[in-house]
């Protein structure tokens, strides 16, 4: 930590930050020093070459963390370039799916992570060659073929990028696990479990049910696709809640929401939001087949969970510190003092929008965020020209 505001390079000045780690939710300055956070505090000293960025009239959030998305950029039909999304979303850290498996992730670090100025990390498929055939009408399942399912290659590849490996995704659902889906999370917790990390599970149409999938999950595993519209949404034909959801959140299952092209209904959203049953995480679950709507990108997903009735702070804690902490990652998702200056710009716009969820229902929103650009240790990134919503 720096003491001395002699030697700061950057404050940014007077917006109002967001930190659900540190409890902080008011106006501040942010100093940073050497890529790092060096203060946060109200009316900072400012030495006489210190920058000033002023951020008066804007959110101030830790970089956010998209935990869901597919970025294996033209070595998968699906994958989008990180970058631009990144750039017009306020996004940091982008996390890759299980777009790779252990046949195919070297790929990943190489062509895409290594030549990207975002943080990327990934989970690991526990199909052997990852998300290999997935199209509008076209889907082989990678997790239906049990052959594909090698616990021993999926643990190998871990122990080779720990550096970025972050867990062990697998998909269940009819179109993907198939008649197997058990047996393929099995092997997921398996391999999980060998190298100590969370499965992320996918959940789709049954087979498996929610139920069935929420008792094998552990504590710190993630449930992606949480509000999914029927069959197997969180709720049941009255609109309450599936007792399993409550269960598996009281042992730490962490619920994210992956909204994708066909994973978030307004129906399961607002019931379980209304009964109290919020996400832990928002996630966009970004690929070429949603990118255009109806997810877009993190940013369009959070403004859409907002205006489902989650919390300003709540809703920056689901793309910050929460992700962080499932990530294994806690030093990013704050503004700690000596956390790498990861920094998100947000501002709001109060106008009325319409939203579409998976199904296409659609909903007029009142209010919608937008990027003003980040900082990646303490660099700053432009955003990319307004997002779609403007056009
Ligand atoms: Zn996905």
């Amino acid at each position: 930590m720096v003491k001395d505001s002699d030697k700061w390079d950057l404050i940014i000045a007077g917006g109002r930050v967001i930190d659900p780690v540190n409890g902080l939710d008011t106006i501040a300055d942010v100093a940073i020093f050497d890529g790092r956070i060096a203060a946060v505090g109200r009316d900072l000293p400012r030495s006489h070459h210190v920058a000033i960025q002023d951020a008066n009239g804007l959110i101030v959030t830790p970089g956010l963390i998209d935990i869901h998305t597919h970025i294996y950029h033209k070595a998968t039909a699906y994958g989008v370039d990180p970058d631009p999304v990144a750039r017009r979303s306020g996004t940091v850290t982008m996390v890759d799916a299980g777009s790779a498996g252990a046949g195919n992730f070297a790929g990943l670090r190489d062509f895409i992570f290594d030549r990207s100025p975002l943080r990327l990390l990934a989970y690991v498929n526990i199909s052997y060659p990852g998300i290999f055939a997935f199209d509008r009408d076209y889907v082989v399942g990678e997790a239906a073929v049990r052959e594909l399912l090698s616990v021993d290659h999926c643990v190998a590849t871990v122990e080779a990028h720990r550096d970025i490996a972050v867990g062990v995704k697998v998909r269940l659902g009819a179109n993907t696990s198939g008649e197997i889906g058990m047996l393929a999370l099995d092997r997921a917790i398996e391999a999980a479990g060998r190298v100590g990390l969370p499965v992320m599970t996918h959940i789709g149409k049954p087979p498996p049910t929610y139920a069935e999938i929420l008792a094998r999950l552990r504590p710190g595993d993630l449930l992606t696709h949480c509000f999914r519209p029927a069959p197997n949404a969180p709720v049941d034909e009255a609109g309450s809640v599936l007792p399993a959801l409550r269960e598996a959140r009281e042992r730490g299952v962490l619920f994210d929401i992956g909204h994708g092209m066909g994973a978030f209904g307004f129906r399961s959203a607002v019931q379980a939001i209304e009964e109290g049953f919020q996400p832990d995480i928002i996630s966009s679950d970004v690929h070429a087949l949603c990118v255009d709507g109806p997810a877009f990108d993190l940013l369009h997903t959070v403004s859409k969970l907002v205006n489902c009735g989650v919390g300003i702070a709540d809703a920056v804690a689901m793309v910050t510190g929460t992700p962080a902490r499932a990530l294994n990652r806690p030093e990013t998702g704050n503004l700690s003092p000596g956390a790498a200056a990861d920094i998100s710009l947000l501002e709001t716009v109060d106008q009325p929008i319409v939203y579409a969820d998976v199904t296409g229902e659609t909903r007029t929103g009142s209010i919608r965020f937008l990027t003003r650009g980040t900082l990646i240790g303490g660099i700053f990134h432009e955003p990319l020209d307004r997002p779609f919503e403007l056009e």
